[in-house]
C-alpha cells in the first residue's frame, strides 16, 4: 500500500520537469513510510547518515519542490516548524497537546460545511481547515 503510493508519487514526478535524485527519492520514501507528519529537520536527521553532504536547507528545498507539484502538503501550526504530509486527499488532523504528534482521520461529513458557508455568505468557497486537539494514548499512559 505505502509502496504503491510511493511508486505513484515517483511516476507523477516523472511527468513533471522535476528530476529524480537519490536524495529526493530518499525524502519521498521517508515521507510515504512515516505517516508522522515530519518537519524538515526530522527528515534531515533521519537521512543525514545516508547523505553526509545534505543540509537541512536541501531537505527543505526538496520539500518545497514536492509541494509545488502536489505530492506533499505543508502544515503550519502557529510559529512552530512546518510539518509535511504525504497524504494529499482531504483529511483532518488530531494533534497531541503534549508531544505534538499528529494523527490523520477522515470525516467526509464536514464537506457540507463548505456548501453551507457558500449558501449563507454567497462566497465561492475553496477549502476549509479544522484541527482537533487532545492528549494521545501514549501521553495519557504517562500521566
Ligand atoms: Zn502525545
Ligand atoms: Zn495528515
Amino acid at each position: 500500500m505505502e509502496n504503491q503510493r510511493l511508486k505513484e508519487a515517483i511516476d507523477s514526478l516523472k511527468s513533471t520537469k522535476v528530476r529524480m535524485t537519490p536524495q529526493r527519492h530518499a525524502i519521498l520514501e521517508y515521507l510515504f513510510s512515516n505517516r508522522t507528519h515530519p518537519t524538515a529537520d526530522e527528515i534531515y536527521k533521519a537521512l543525514e547518515g545516508k547523505f553526509p553532504n545534505m543540509s537541512v536547507a536541501t531537505v527543505y528545498n526538496n520539500l518545497r519542490v514536492f509541494k509545488e507539484v502536489g505530492l506533499v502538503r505543508e502544515l503550519t501550526y502557529g510559529d512552530s516548524s512546518s510539518r509535511f504530509d504525504s497524504v494529499t486527499t482531504d483529511h483532518y488532523h488530531v494533534i497531541c497537546e503534549q508531544c505534538e504528534k499528529i494523527v490523520d482521520f477522515h470525516y467526509p461529513g464536514l464537506d457540507e460545511v463548505e456548501a453551507l458557508a457558500e449558501h449563507v455568505t454567497n462566497f465561492k468557497v475553496h477549502k476549509h481547515r479544522m484541527e482537533v486537539y487532545g492528549v494521545c494514548p501514549e501521553c495519557q499512559k504517562k500521566q
